[in-house]
């Protein structure tokens, strides 16, 4: 991202792939402009939240007319997209990661899973989805030489922290964990953490306990 989307709150920032996925597709479809009800609706965020988040970025809606499409498009552009690709390596090429490696995010956005890693030799020297796949041997030199600055970990939750430490040496920035595991990090470096089990327990106990929904931020 660049410069000006600093002052952006994290829980804004957080919510803008989905924005600009959502107006990519309206301005596709011919739109010039859309209404925060609409957005809501589309996104499934309120309108006061889409109001206040879009402040943030200069758009604000007209009464009766709404926002204009082509303006906030740039807008997103400027700020999502990256002149460069983002690297990414995957780390653990089992159920969950052949499944990221199949999957082609670089549909949606500008980044793309270069390589995976795994210890096991039936899988080294493999590809999956165009990926090729190392040893874990190799893990320093391959990060190192191709600058990945972003790392999926789909290993088993006691490597987790070890194989973190490796990746916090060879100056990785950011670590998407789907490891149940609550890794420690330098404050340099982004942890995302999305425990699977603990979302859809967590889904379940909503669905239990909470008749209404309410948005939960
Ligand atoms: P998943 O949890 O993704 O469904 P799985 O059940 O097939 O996968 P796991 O035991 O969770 O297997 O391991 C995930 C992958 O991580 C496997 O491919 C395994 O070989 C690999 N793996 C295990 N230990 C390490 C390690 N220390 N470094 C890198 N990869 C590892």
């Amino acid at each position: 991202m660049n410069n000006d989307s600093m002052k952006i709150p994290q829980a804004t920032a957080k919510r803008l792939p989905l924005y600009y996925r959502f107006l990519k597709n309206l301005h596709s479809s011919g739109k010039q402009r859309v209404s925060s009800a609409e957005l809501s609706e589309a996104v499934k965020v309120d309108s006061a939240t889409i109001r206040r988040d879009f402040s943030y970025f200069g758009a604000l809606g007209k009464k009766g007319y709404g926002y204009n499409v082509n303006y906030l498009l740039s807008f997103f552009r400027k700020t999502l997209d990256q002149d460069e690709l983002t690297k990414v390596a995957l780390i653990g090429v089992g159920n969950l990661g052949t499944a990221f490696l199949n999957y082609n995010f670089l549909k949606n956005n500008n980044t793309k899973i270069e390589m995976g890693f795994d210890v096991e030799s039936s899988k080294v020297g493999t590809k999956i989805g165009d990926v090729p796949i190392y040893h874990m041997d190799d893990l320093e030199r391959v990060i190192e030489e191709d600058d990945v600055q972003v790392a999926i970990l789909t290993v088993p939750v006691s490597a987790a922290q070890s194989i973190t430490d490796r990746l916090v040496k060879v100056n990785v920035k950011g670590i998407l964990n789907f490891t149940p595991a609550r890794l420690t990090v330098p404050s340099t470096i982004r942890v995302h953490h999305i425990d699977l089990a603990v979302e859809l327990q967590s889904l379940v106990y909503f669905l239990k306990h909470y008749s209404e929904v309410e948005e939960v931020e």
